[in-house]
């Protein structure tokens, strides 16, 4: 316990021992002796004006550290150790947050400055913004200021002009020193707040536009998400909120079951359609022209949903079953020929054969005649009948068979209409395994070769090489010319490709920008050879557009089929040289 109690005992000993110990008497030589005496410790005494004067200097240049700034003003004026100790840790922790995200903030002014809103023309926007830029000198400043105009413009936009702007006063924002925020600004800056309300907005426009399109078979579940939505908007208070979570939750729950249902419809719809398929399938075995469509809807029905998938094979099949309205017409109309004309037939044939018993009849009776005749005046009264009866079926019965001859031939043409018809039904079906753009194989239809072609060499032991190619550089191309001119570009090359080729060799298109040629009883060096000539000829026949000469370039590797080698492998090689090509620079030829 110290022995002196009043400060001016203190301070009077602390006199007399600083004299004593000869100690220069300066202002911290004497606070310490002080505490000394009395017994304290300088801890306890809060060093106010240290911390004011330090408080002076706190940046105080983005909401977050006008925030923490005005926090250590409030606990210096408090003497409060434990909100100065929060306000130095936010400090410190907004210093080391992420440094502010100029490129999204340029992106959302620019939308927010071509939004149109009522009660807000462009002219007054960017006066606003003139302000906002000319008043701002600090980075971080103009960082904050600009993030509350945006915020302003887009809270507006979502249904509650904010009148400051609407009625045409710059919208009060954070001054430079941060001091005297005006209300805009004190709304923008009390983050928490104005956080909130964003996120709400957000909840609100997710639960309105997104999930009512999820929940569009569900009528009632519509309605109650939209009144949920009504209810995040105006939760302000915090019963409000209490209240909005307890409906959430239930809200989630709920939602969570009608997910289940809807994936569980949806496998359902995709086993069905499986079956169907394979169902019909195995009807059509003979319906040559439905092979095609089949196949597609089959391979779309193993795989899992895919929007583009579905897309491509839409687009198919109504190209072929386009295709095939026509013909089956043609087709109809060939067969009611053919039916009118075996009726005709019917009926000549039944004309003849009356014409022929009652020529029997006439005979029958003449013979009669001849066995009762007296003498040869009535016998050649009744040869002259029968020799005019003769003549008469004689004569129909030639008619009968030049028009039943002529029958036959009409009948064997429009036969063989039916049989071209059916035939090109049939063809059309395999159009489905062609893609349409270029005109080549498309994957599947490449699959069904290779098997082929690799069956055959195997058996014949005769070489076949895999060709895979990869236009150079393609991206570029669209992206400075556009798809239209890509897509040309694939055209061009499949038809010069097609046209250097061999008859009995196949090109496919792999992938996008790739192709796939099988060169059937071909050496390596020769497929080598033949990718080589495609480059040239390239060259020759360049694609021209806006009067500009294209030139495509590509790079190609090719692997020879080896004895036991699946053709899978094969192309896998040839993909792998072809990588190498790329590698190696572009424009060029790779061996496996
Ligand atoms: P690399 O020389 O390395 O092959 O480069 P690249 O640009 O040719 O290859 P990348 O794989 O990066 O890009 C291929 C491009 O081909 C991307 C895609 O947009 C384009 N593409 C794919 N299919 C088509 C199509 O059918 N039409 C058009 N116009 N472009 C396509
Ligand atoms: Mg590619
Ligand atoms: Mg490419």
């Amino acid at each position: 316990m110290a022995e002196f109690n009043q400060p001016a005992e203190i301070a009077r000993e602390v006199l007399k021992r600083l004299a004593m110990k000869r100690t220069q008497p300066t202002p911290e030589n004497y606070i310490s002796l002080y505490h000394e005496i009395a017994g304290t410790s300088a801890a306890e005494i809060f060093p106010e004006k240290a911390l004011k004067s330090l408080a002076v200097a706190l940046p105080r240049n983005t909401a977050e550290q006008l925030r923490f700034a005005r926090q250590f003003d409030n606990a210096v004026g408090e003497k409060s150790w434990e909100v100065l100790k929060t306000s130095l840790l936010g400090i410190a922790t907004a210093a080391g947050a992420e440094p502010p995200q100029w490129a999204t903030l340029i992106r959302d002014l620019v939308l927010q400055l071509e939004r149109s809103r009522a009660g807000l023309t462009p002219a007054k926007k960017r006066e606003v913004l003139e302000h906002v830029l000319k008043s701002s000198s600090a980075p971080d400043l103009l960082f904050s200021r600009l993030q509350s105009l945006i915020r302003s413009w887009s809270q507006g936009q979502a249904g509650e002009p904010d009148q400051s702007l609407v009625e045409g006063e710059t919208p009060a924002l954070p001054t430079e020193d941060g001091k005297k925020p005006a209300p805009l600004a004190a709304a923008a800056l009390a983050s928490a707040p104005s956080v909130n309300g964003e996120l709400r907005e957000l909840l609100a426009q997710l639960m309105e536009n997104s999930v009512t399109q999820l929940l569009a078979d569900n009528p009632g579940m519509v309605e109650e998400t939209t009144k949920l939505a009504a209810e995040v908007r105006s939760a302000n208070s915090k019963e409000d909120i209490d209240k909005l979570a307890v409906l959430m939750k239930k809200f989630s729950y709920r939602l969570n079951f009608v997910a289940e249902d809807q994936a569980e419809l949806k496998t359902g719809m995709l086993n069905l359609f499986h079956l169907l398929i394979d169902n019909i399938s195995e009807l059509v075995i003979d319906d040559k022209y439905l092979h095609g469509q089949i196949a597609v809807l089959l391979e779309l029905s193993r795989q899992p949903l895919d929007l583009r998938r579905m897309d491509d094979v839409e687009r198919r099949l109504k190209e072929v079953i386009f295709k095939q309205g026509a013909l089956k017409k043609h087709l109809n109309d060939a067969q009611d020929r053919l039916k009118a004309m075996l009726v005709t037939f019917v009926d000549r044939l039944g004309d003849f054969s009356e014409s022929t018993s009652s020529y029997h009849d006439t005979i029958e009776r003449c013979v009669e005649k001849i066995s009762q005749a007296s003498d040869v005046s009535q016998l050649s009264d009744v040869l002259a009948e029968v020799m005019r009866e003769t003549r008469t079926i004689q004569l129909s019965a030639q008619r009968s068979r030049d028009e039943l001859r002529e029958m036959k031939a009409r009948v064997d043409e429009t036969e063989k209409e039916v049989d071209r018809l059916q035939r090109e039904l049939a063809e059309t079906s395999e159009m489905i395994r062609i893609d349409p753009l270029t005109g080549a194989l498309n994957r599947r239809g490449m699959d069904e070769v290779l098997e082929r072609e690799v069956a055959r060499a195997t058996r014949h032991e005769a070489k076949l090489c895999v060709a895979l190619l990869d236009i150079d550089n393609f991206k570029r191309l669209n992206d400075t010319y556009g798809h239209q001119v890509g897509d040309e570009t694939l055209t061009h090359l499949a038809g010069v490709i097609r046209e250097s080729l061999r008859p009995q060799d196949t090109l496919a298109r792999y992938g996008g920008e790739e192709f796939l040629i099988l060169l059937p009883e071909t050496s390596l060096d020769a497929a080598i050879q033949t990718l080589t000539r495609l480059q040239r000829e390239l060259t020759r026949k360049y694609f021209m557009h806006d009067n500009q000469k294209m030139l495509i370039t590509f790079s190609a590797g090719a692997a020879e089929l080896g004895s036991q080698e699946s053709a899978q492998d094969t192309v896998k090689r040839a993909d792998a040289a072809m990588y190498l090509a790329k590698r190696a620079g572009k424009n060029r030829v790779m061996a496996a």
